[in-house]
């Protein structure tokens, strides 16, 4: 690799990262052991790490980089934006030129209705915000008992307390004292994991109607909301039976509560449209964003609002909330920048009618792997499921997450980032990805799979085929 260096040898940065880095979302004692993976460089779908190895960025960061890496008119906007004006509040009856155009351009993309944001700097943060925002919007509305928010187990909505109770992950909430109250999760439709023998249609709509008998259990006058992400990403790639979110419509609609649509991942052009909820016909209230908003070039996230919960809010007096950074004006330039991008070159066009269509035929073949029990896929968003027999859909002996894994750490071997959900594999590449870079996306996890099923079949751990 010929890479000019721009930092210091890998031993000591692995040892200085060990020494004084905490990361989150990992086991410190176990990633010190064998030292992180430091990524220096990258450049369209490629990273490039300190020991100059290249890896197909099949996660596109952590989901977010949907314009791929190396946009240069992103750093430049972001250049002059600090020159002009590093930081300035949003609080003080002041705004700023990029925030006012992101506002404005983020009311013109949204689907109809949803024309008022509020920022913040992350996802969390805005799920947050969605939390005091809708008990807020109700108690004007003189109905301060609907306070719960109805979600889903294995749902990811951020790491903060708030968003973090709002999620259904249970390992999160095994640590410091979560969910806090008001706060209830229904099953998933994760037809794959849960929905046995039952025709993944039917299966939908029982999962739906979830919602309907959580809501006469709880009583329509103490729900506030419902919040889901379309797709659930974090959580697997769980794509819900094509049953599922008309049913969630109708029930939202049939009672008196606020639909959330957590669209962090889902949003920017991740399945095939602008927004998730063009994808599934959804008409949320309020809609989160962040990640692909800025493509992960700048922190920044927001809750986008109706216009009936605008003016509550607006009406109500003064709303006791906001972060340093709602609104950052670098941030704000950098994803107004992303979304002209986006649409100039016409990503999210390229994503809906070339990339996901030749993912969906290409990653369909998977299926027949011999360790593979499902291969899903919805636009620039898909999973595999791992199993040691097919026709049985039937889980590893070995404790689970552990041939994920490993598995992933065989994919960055074989130069391809592909994360696992327990025993599942997920993409969630650049939307940029070429039908070449889907050619060499699919080489390298079969290469990787085939590597897993080697080992697997070595140890024992296959119980057919
Ligand atoms: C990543 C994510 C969040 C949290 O966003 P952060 O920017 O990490 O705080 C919230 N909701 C969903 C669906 C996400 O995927």
């Amino acid at each position: 690799m010929n890479i000019r260096a721009n930092h210091p040898p890998t031993a000591e940065m692995q040892a200085t990262d060990a020494a004084h880095h905490l990361h989150p979302f990992t086991h410190g004692d176990a990633l010190n052991a064998k030292g992180t993976r430091v990524i220096t460089r990258a450049e369209g779908v490629t990273l490039t790490d300190s020991d100059g190895k290249q890896y197909l960025d099949g996660m596109a960061g952590l989901w977010c980089v949907n314009i791929g890496y190396g946009r240069n008119e992103l750093a430049d906007v972001a250049a002059r934006q600090m020159r002009d004006l590093p930081y300035y509040n949003t609080f003080f009856q002041t705004a700023h030129p990029p925030v006012i155009a992101l506002a404005k351009r983020l009311a013109e993309l949204m689907p109809e209705g949803l024309n008022h944001t509020f920022f913040a700097g992350s996802g969390s943060e805005a799920n947050d915000t969605n939390l005091r925002l809708v008990r807020s919007y109700w108690a004007a509305k003189g109905k301060p008992e609907k306070r719960i928010f109805i979600s889903r187990k294995n749902a990811y909505h951020g790491s903060s307390m708030g968003s973090a109770s709002l999620g259904g992950m249970q390992a999160m909430h095994g640590q410091g004292g979560l969910p806090i109250p008001d706060i209830v999760h229904i099953d998933q439709p994760y037809w794959y994991g849960e929905g046995g023998d039952t025709d993944p249609a039917e299966f939908g709509l029982q999962r739906a109607r979830l919602l309907e008998e959580e809501i006469a259990r709880l009583g329509e006058e103490n729900v506030a909301a419902f919040i889901a992400e379309p797709i659930q990403g974090a959580g697997g790639v769980i794509v819900p039976p094509e049953t599922y979110w008309p049913e969630i419509q109708r029930i939202c609609d049939a009672h008196d509560i606020l639909l959330i649509a957590d669209e962090v991942i889902c949003g920017f052009g991740r399945t095939g449209n602008w927004f998730g909820s063009e994808t599934y016909a959804i008409r949320p209230d309020i809609m989160t964003i962040a990640k692909g908003l800025s493509s992960g070039y700048a922190p920044i996230g927001g809750s986008v609002v109706s216009d009936e919960v605008a003016e509550t809010i607006n009406a109500m007096g003064e709303f006791y909330h906001g972060y340093t950074y709602s609104g950052h004006p670098v941030a704000a330039a950098v994803a107004l920048e992303n979304l002209r991008i986006l649409e100039e070159d016409g990503i999210v066009d390229h994503a809906r009618d070339v990339a996901a269509p030749y993912l969906a035929e290409k990653w369909a073949q998977l299926a027949d792997h011999p360790i593979v029990g499902e291969a899903r896929c919805k636009g620039m968003l898909a999973a595999v499921e791992l199993t040691p027999d097919k026709s049985a859909r039937a889980p590893f002996s070995t404790p689970v997450g552990q041939v994920g894994l490993r598995t992933r750490e065989t994919c960055f071997e074989n130069g391809l980032v592909m994360r696992n959900v327990r025993d599942s594999m997920i993409v969630s590449p650049p939307l940029i990805l070429t039908r070449g870079d889907i050619d060499t996306l699919i080489d390298r996890a079969v290469k990787s799979l085939d590597e897993t099923h080697a080992w697997l079949k070595a140890e024992g751990l296959m119980t057919a085929g």
